[in-house]
């Protein structure tokens, strides 16, 4: 049985701006499998959330993607086809839930509305309470009469989980859904979305900078750089042994729990304008070990193992 759920082949984004075109994503291909979390890592401007909204075709009027492949659960899938699915079998869960919930409605009348629009069957009452019941929002019945203003951080960011699985998907694409709170909050999120998972068998991709997040929470690491994936492979074989200098950088500038006092060393530089980006790897003029092939050509993925690759020079033999 082909256990794959989604698959994306060489896709490319771009944006359309006052300055020229910004391409935002350059050539990234992955897959999901069934049940599993994939995580997606890079600093702000990457291209992770560009990615995202390209598969789900919420790009808006200055983007275009084009894709070599995009199949969900093994059909082929146009922009039709991907708007019928999203709320539906794909679902999403953004960084801020007051940009997703409507102030001046109840949010039992928001969520009704989302199981309306998505033609549910059953009875869309008891779904919506029994689905804020699950994410902790209780007593559901009367919490469905507030105002989002009403709720705490936390609880705003429970309602759009209610709000993502209230057709059961079989895929949540959650886009940084942590970053606002505070850690405690952060870990009980965190946890709700892991028994969601366990419950329903829904496969994830958690897009986030934050790499203990995904060291927690991810079976396998996609890690992007100016729209590329320089990295990518299980959870182990990304934090245990990382490959790619970019991927030690990140690694290298963020706080481990075994050995807090070591020192933390940052990336120096910027990312590469994407308006105008790099003819070689992307990295290169923030990378210590970078060579004089670096600045010309584009290094193409070295294989390690069947799950492990990296983009870099370094690994090619002459
Ligand atoms: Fe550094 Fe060159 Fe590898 Fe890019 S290809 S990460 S510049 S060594």
């Amino acid at each position: 049985m082909n256990d794959e759920i989604l698959r994306v082949e060489n896709l490319r984004t771009t944006f359309t701006t006052s300055a020229g075109e910004v391409k935002a994503v350059d050539g990234v291909s992955f897959t999901v499998k069934r049940g599993e979390v994939l995580g997606i890592a890079g600093e702000s401007g990457s291209g992770k959330s560009a990615t995202m909204l390209s598969i789900m075709g919420l790009l808006g009027e200055a983007g275009r993607a084009e894709y070599g492949r995009l199949d969900f659960m093994g059909e082929n899938l146009t922009p039709e086809s991907v708007k019928s699915l999203r709320g539906d079998k794909i679902a999403m869960v953004f960084q801020d839930p007051m940009t997703s919930l409507n102030p001046v409605l109840s949010v039992g009348y928001q969520l009704e509305e989302s199981l309306r629009r998505h033609n549910w069957q059953g009875n869309i009452h008891e779904r919506v309470a029994e689905m804020m019941t699950r994410v902790g929002i209780v007593p559901a019945a009367e919490r469905m009469r507030h105002y989002p203003h009403e709720f705490s951080g936390g609880q705003r960011q429970r309602l759009m989980i209610a709000m993502s699985i209230l057709c059961g998907p079989e895929l949540l694409i959650a886009d940084e859904p942590t970053t606002a709170l505070d850690v405690t909050v952060q870990a009980q999120i965190l946890g709700l979305l892991r028994e969601i998972r366990r419950d329903s068998g829904m496969s994830m991709i958690l897009i986030t900078h934050d790499l203990g997040v995904i060291a927690g929470e991810a079976d396998r690491v996609i890690v992007m750089y100016g729209g590329r994936v320089m990295e990518e492979g299980t959870a182990r074989e990304i934090f245990g042994s990382p490959m790619h200098p970019y991927t030690r950088g990140l690694l290298r500038s963020v706080p481990k729990p075994d050995s807090p006092r070591e020192r933390l060393i940052p990336i120096e530089g910027q990312p590469p304008d994407l308006l105008n980006p790099p003819e070689g790897c992307p990295f290169v003029k923030r990378c210590n070990e970078a060579m004089r092939i670096c600045l010309h050509r584009k290094p193409e993925a070295l294989t390690l193992s069947e799950t492990h690759k990296y983009s870099c020079w370094l690994g090619v033999k002459d």
